[in-house]
């Protein structure tokens, strides 16, 4: 019988690297992921479908009052949120998946799905954070200091993840989190029919 996939869902600050080490573990196969919609403008790099589905305001809206969000959440000025049929679809195919999201809507997905894993992915510093996030180039000073003053708050709840990984190294994180999916898939609470499958009867 197939085991349900295990949901991650990776928080941190913005620029602490979540996007990077998120690429590289998809990029090994062993992961999906979830693709989420926003109402953020599109940044020169990123395609429609790929990186975001973007979205208007008020398509936003319509596709959370539709109920096709599984969570979504209000960041510096702009909506983000989880389509729920990709992520049900791929956990009921036994594939691990990864959301990629900010707080709230981390504690919305644990809140639903008790079962999901919640890892923070944090920089070494303030100083190294603010360093990737202007290296990254991809916001203006005002937003970068927007940021940073919400990481600060995000900081805050780091005692309410299960997880919480210091991104020094692209290569280590990856590590570190390939070894959680691995003790999470020992989890008692995830082999249920162990009993059963030792006896044959599956
Ligand atoms: P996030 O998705 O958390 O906003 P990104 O993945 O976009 O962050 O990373 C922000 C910047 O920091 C990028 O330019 C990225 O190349 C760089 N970066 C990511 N991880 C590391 C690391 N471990 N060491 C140094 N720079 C990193
Ligand atoms: P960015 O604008 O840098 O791509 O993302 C800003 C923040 O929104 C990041 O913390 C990112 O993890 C978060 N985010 C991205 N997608 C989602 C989502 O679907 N839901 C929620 N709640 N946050 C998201």
């Amino acid at each position: 019988m197939k085991k349900e996939g295990i949901l991650l869902i990776v928080s941190g600050p913005s620029g602490s690297g979540k996007g990077t080490v998120v690429s590289k573990l998809v990029e090994s196969g062993e992961f999906c992921l979830s693709i989420s919609a926003t109402t953020r403008k599109p940044r020169d790099y990123e395609e429609e479908g790929v990186h975001y589905f973007f979205h208007t305001k008020e398509e936003f809206e319509a596709m959370a009052e539709k109920g096709e969000l599984l969570e979504w959440a209000s960041f510096c000025d702009n909506y983000y949120g989880t389509p729920k049929a990709y992520v049900e679809q791929c956990l009921k195919e036994g594939k691990n998946v990864i959301l990629e999201i900010e707080v709230q809507g981390a504690f919305q997905v644990k809140e639903l799905m008790p079962e999901s894993v919640l890892i923070f992915l944090m920089a070494p510093n303030v100083t190294e954070l603010r360093k990737r996030l202007t290296g990254r180039g991809t916001e203006d000073s005002s937003v970068i200091e927007k940021r940073i003053s919400r990481a600060m708050e995000e900081m805050e709840l780091v005692s309410k993840y299960d997880y919480v990984i210091i991104n020094d190294t692209v290569e280590k994180s990856v590590e570190d989190i390939k070894t959680i999916v691995s003790a999470e898939s020992m989890r008692t609470s995830r082999n249920s029919d162990i009993n059963k499958m030792f006896k044959g009867e599956i």
